[in-house]
């Protein structure tokens, strides 16, 4: 058994759990190393204190199950089939009265967690996501080798963003190039949806991309991320397009010295909310606390926001292994948007920053 999924099955003993029903796809592939997207189709891994534990899927997927490595039981169904016939007999042939289990609380629907209540009457579910999230959190050496490539690539996709910058081409212009040069490259997906925002748009930390022209004077902010081997970057980047105003300028200036402020602090022992106090106190000292209005920074991986979250509140501390990204913002209607993003890694003695794009201010 991986010893991931050894992980869960000792979790489920000290616990006094039977059994665990898992359905997020990110931590089927955490747990046995097959990614599959079902979209509505059933997909689940129940994991057992000692017995073995079985994945269920769509039968076109059985094959690739198996090629991902997973040893034990796969169930494939047809779409005439009803899933849960098939996998309430397998619990029951291994516990045939099961009083305790775990679900992922986040995720499961209330449809499935009304045919799981039916099925197993009086079943006690606890929640599996704080075991799971806090096993994703430390990354192995393996993991890291992964996210290192992804956040390549991610700094590559950034260099063809900004090389492609040119008056009168839309935001979606550059998002066609930069998707179609990285492909090329052999990543098969985007970690979230391309990001490029310019001008007005930029003054949104979650704006949609669109027909809007890029001009002089104007930021172009690149937010983006690849998934390689099935790990997550995710990298800020914000260029000027000619001559900015002084206040522009001003604002740029700040998000970089509270970014790099932050991403300087981070090493073990160090408090997640020290580290989102260190960048909001430099930009509330310059007057811009109230345009950032989002948490420094989220963990990422399998997922593309996990934990740790870089939170004002979040006593945590980091721990060697984790790895998040630094994202101060600041947002001022009509009359900018700028975000510097980094993936960084906590090391035994501080921090390796992943991403490696040049953050000095760029005017193209
Ligand atoms: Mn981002
Ligand atoms: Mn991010």
């Amino acid at each position: 058994m991986s010893n991931r999924l050894t992980k869960l099955s000792a979790w489920l003993t000290k616990e006094n759990i039977e059994a665990a029903l898992i359905t997020s796809p990110d931590n089927i592939f955490y747990l046995t190393g097959f990614r599959s997207e079902p979209h509505e189709r059933l997909l689940a891994l129940v994991a057992f204190q000692e017995k073995e534990p079985f994945i269920i899927c769509p039968a076109m997927e059985k094959a690739d199950a198996r090629n991902s490595g997973w040893e034990y039981e796969i169930i494939g169904y047809q779409d005439t089939d009803q899933p849960w016939d098939f996998m309430e007999q397998r619990i029951k042939a291994r516990i045939p009265d099961i009083q305790q289990g775990a679900i992922e609380k986040n995720h499961l629907n209330v449809q499935r967690y009304e045919e799981l209540i039916t099925r197993f009457p009086g079943i006690i579910l606890q929640d599996a996501e704080p075991i799971l999230n806090e096993l994703r959190m430390l990354k192995t050496a393996e993991e890291m080798a992964s996210i290192r490539k992804a956040c390549e690539l991610a700094d590559f996709a950034v260099e063809v963003g900004v090389s492609e910058i040119a008056e009168g081409k839309t935001e979606l212009d550059l998002i066609a190039t930069i998707e179609y040069e990285v492909k090329k490259k052999g990543v098969s997906g985007m970690s979230f949806d391309t990001m490029v925002l310019t001008g007005v748009n930029a003054a949104s930390p979650h704006g949609t991309p669109g027909i809007s022209r890029i001009k002089k004077g104007d930021f172009v902010l690149f937010d983006l991320g690849v998934i390689y081997e099935g790990y997550c970057s995710d990298i800020t980047r914000t260029v000027a397009f000619g001559d900015i105003s002084s206040e522009q300028q001003k604002i740029y200036e700040t998000v970089l010295s509270a970014q790099e402020a932050a991403v300087n602090a981070v090493k073990p022992g160090v408090l997640a909310k020290d580290l989102d106090r260190i960048a909001r106190t430099h930009i509330q000292n310059a007057g811009y606390g109230e345009f950032f209005p989002h948490r420094l920074g989220h963990g990422l991986g399998i997922s593309i926001h996990e934990y740790p979250s870089i939170t004002a509140t979040n006593p945590l501390n980091m721990a060697a292994g984790m790895v998040f990204t630094i994202e101060p913002g600041i947002y001022v209607p009509d009359v900018a948007g700028v975000r510097i993003e980094d993936d960084v890694f906590v090391t035994e003695n501080g921090v390796e920053v992943l991403t490696k794009y040049p953050k000095s201010l760029q005017i193209v």
